[in-house]
């Protein structure tokens, strides 16, 4: 099937962007990666599309004390390739690299990526792991909202009519940081089916377990976490019991699965 027909114009500033998102039927669109498809099954059918790809301040890359800042239309494979400083042990490079494949990483964006809201999705999970904060953009000014309140469930975010995502701040961790994930997919590729993630920093008192590629957003496990920062890997008797106590509908594979993901993500932090 082809698209409908559809007007396009590449925004050179944000402001440029916002103006022409407020007319009916516009939708923005970075990499295409997901909004491609989506436009060939004619999923959507917009009037016209601003691409954000090439939008300057969306493609900064700011490296300052406390944190990372990246702008939405920083690519996957700026990630992949170490173009990115380093806001924790190397995990932003490590997930990167297991995102789909080069063709795609190199055009898919962190912002297309988090504002489409796939549970399957790499950069949702990571980023809920991680604690960033997404500078959200409308015509009416700015506002800041976490990771955690950004996805609000399967393809559902936070995001308002006529807003985007201008940019994602990621803490940075302290040298002592450790991280772990650990996706279980069909091949090398693909979207996941469950995902564990972890990150564990004694400098700075952080410990984060999340359960990713749910039905829904990333689940972060904060009682398990806090008891996995208190007994390391003792914690891990508890796990099937915390995996079924979060996800009461889901079918044993999908149980088995997340729990196996969040095990051997743990693992890389706590060996056995
Ligand atoms: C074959 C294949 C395999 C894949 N495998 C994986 C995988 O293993 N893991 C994974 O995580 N992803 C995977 N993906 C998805 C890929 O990572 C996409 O790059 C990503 O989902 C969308 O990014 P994009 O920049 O292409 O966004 P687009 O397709 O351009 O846009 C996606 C949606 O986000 C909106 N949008 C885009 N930018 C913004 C913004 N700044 N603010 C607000 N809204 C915005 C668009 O309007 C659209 O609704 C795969 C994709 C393909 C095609």
């Amino acid at each position: 099937m082809k698209p409908v027909d559809f007007d396009y114009s590449a925004a050179e500033t944000v402001d440029e962007a916002l103006t022409q998102l407020s007319g009916a039927d516009v939708k923005v669109m970075s990499g295409g990666q997901s909004l491609g498809p989506m436009l060939n099954l004619r999923l959507v059918r917009p009037s016209a599309l601003v691409g954000l790809a090439a939008t300057a301040a969306l493609r900064r890359i700011e490296d300052a004390s406390g944190a990372v800042t990246v702008g939405a239309a920083v690519r996957h494979a700026e990630f992949e390739d170490g173009k990115v400083p380093d806001p924790a042990g190397g995990m932003m490079q490590y997930v990167a690299r297991g995102i789909a494949h080069r063709a795609v990483r190199t055009r898919g964006t962190i912002g297309g990526s988090l504002a489409h809201a796939d549970p399957a999705a790499d950069w949702v999970t990571t980023l809920t792991t991680l604690d960033a904060v997404l500078t959200l953009r409308g015509a009416a000014g700015s506002r800041d909202v976490p990771m955690t309140g950004f996805m609000q469930g399967a393809f559902t975010t936070a995001l308002r009519d006529g807003e985007i995502i201008e940019s994602i701040r990621i803490p940075k961790r302290s040298e002592s940081v450790r991280w772990g994930y650990y996706k279980i997919c069909r091949k090398v590729g693909e979207f996941a089916e469950a995902i564990g993630a972890l990150v564990v920093d004694p400098g700075q008192r952080y410990c984060r377990v999340v359960m990713g590629a749910t039905d829904g957003a990333p689940v972060v496990l904060d009682d398990f976490s806090r008891r996995l920062a208190a007994e390391g890997a003792a914690a891990l008797s508890g796990l099937a019991d915390t995996v079924r106590a979060t996800l009461p509908d889901a079918n044993p594979v999908s149980l088995r699965q997340h729990e196996v993901a969040l095990r051997r993500a743990i693992q890389q932090v706590y060996p056995s």
